[in-house]
C-alpha cells in the first residue's frame, strides 16, 4: 500500500529538479500526479514515462490567473478531483540589492510569491470540497536567514512561511494541513546555473564546488532532490497528521550554525 494511495497532488514546477522528484515519488506511493510547468517537452515526457494512470502535464504559469483555473479543470477533467498541492516552481537571480531593476524583483516576487498565492487560493477549495488534504510550499533556506547578493529571492522566500502560517489558520477547519519544506543547497539546474558557459576545466570546478559545500555544510555535502521530494510526501501524507503552519529545513546542517574550522 502507497502512502499516497487515492490521493490528487497537483505539483507546479515538476518537470525537472525538485518538482520532478516529488511529482516520481508521490505516484510511487499511489497518487496520481498533475505535473505543472512552462517546459512542456520536459514536462509531458515525464507525465508519459509516469503513464496515463498515474500523471497528466498541463502547462501552468504560476504567476498567471488564467492559467491556474484552466490547470484545475485538467486536472478535475483527468482525475475527478485534487486533494494535495506541492507549490514548488521558483526562480533565482543574483544580484546586489542596490543593482537590482525593479522588472527583476517584481519577477521575481511575481513567480515566487504570486504563484504560491494564487496556488493556495485557487486550489484550496478544490481540496476542501474534496474532503480536505494538504498543501506544501516551497521556500528555502533563505526564508530563516539571509543571503547575500539573493535579496529579492530571499524576501519571496520569507514571505512564503508568512503565507504558509497564515494559510495553515484559515484552512485548518476545512480539513487543509498547510506547511512549507526548507531546503538548503541541492543539486539542480538552479544551483548549478551556467551563465558564461561550461568551465575550462570542468573536474576542478566541480572539485571547487565540493569542497564549498564540505566547508559549509556539516553533512559536508549538497543535498538531492529526492531528499527533499522525502520530506514533501511527508508533509503530503497522514505520517504528519498533526502538522500543520510550519517551516521544515532540509539542509544538511547548514543553517545549525557556522564553524570556526
Ligand atoms: P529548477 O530550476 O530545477 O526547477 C524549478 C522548476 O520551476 C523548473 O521546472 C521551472 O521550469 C519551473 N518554473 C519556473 N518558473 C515557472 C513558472 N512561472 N511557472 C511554472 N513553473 C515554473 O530548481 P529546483 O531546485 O528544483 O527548484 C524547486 C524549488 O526549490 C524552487 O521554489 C526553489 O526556489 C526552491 N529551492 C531550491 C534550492 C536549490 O538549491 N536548488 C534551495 C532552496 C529552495
Amino acid at each position: 500500500m502507497g502512502k499516497l494511495d487515492g490521493r490528487v497532488v497537483v505539483v507546479t514546477g515538476a518537470a525537472r529538479g525538485q518538482g520532478e522528484q516529488e511529482a516520481r515519488l508521490f505516484a510511487a506511493e499511489g497518487a496520481r500526479v498533475v505535473l505543472a510547468d512552462v517546459l512542456d517537452d520536459q514536462g509531458e515526457a515525464l507525465a508519459k514515462e509516469l503513464g496515463e494512470e498515474s500523471a497528466r502535464y498541463v502547462r501552468l504559469d504560476v504567476s498567471q490567473e488564467d492559467d491556474w483555473t484552466r490547470a484545475v479543470a485538467v486536472a478535475k477533467e483527468a482525475f475527478g478531483k485534487i486533494d494535495g498541492l506541492v507549490n514548488n516552481a521558483g526562480i533565482l537571480r543574483f544580484n546586489e540589492l542596490v543593482n537590482t531593476p525593479l522588472a527583476e524583483f517584481q519577477q521575481i516576487v511575481q513567480v515566487n510569491q504570486v504563484g504560491a498565492f494564487l496556488g493556495i487560493r485557487t486550489v484550496a477549495p478544490e481540496i476542501e470540497a474534496a474532503g480536505g488534504g494538504t498543501i506544501v510550499n516551497t521556500a528555502s533556506y533563505t526564508a530563516l536567514t539571509g543571503m547575500a547578493y539573493v535579496g529579492a529571492y530571499a524576501a519571496t522566500k520569507h514571505a512564503i512561511l508568512g503565507l504558509t502560517r497564515v494559510a495553515a489558520m484559515e484552512l485548518a477547519a476545512k480539513g487543509i494541513r498547510v506547511n512549507a519544506v526548507c531546503p538548503g543547497a541541492i543539486d539542480t539546474a538552479m544551483s548549478n546555473p551556467a551563465p558564461l558557459g561550461p568551465p575550462a576545466d570542468p573536474e576542478a570546478a566541480a572539485a571547487g564546488i565540493a569542497a564549498l559545500y564540505k566547508k559549509l555544510v556539516p553533512l559536508g555535502r549538497i543535498g538531492k532532490p529526492a531528499e527533499v521530494a522525502a520530506l514533501a510526501l511527508f508533509l503530503t501524507s497522514d505520517d504528519s497528521s498533526y502538522i500543520t503552519g510550519q517551516p521544515f529545513v532540509v539542509d544538511g546542517g547548514w543553517l545549525a550554525g557556522v564553524s570556526a574550522f
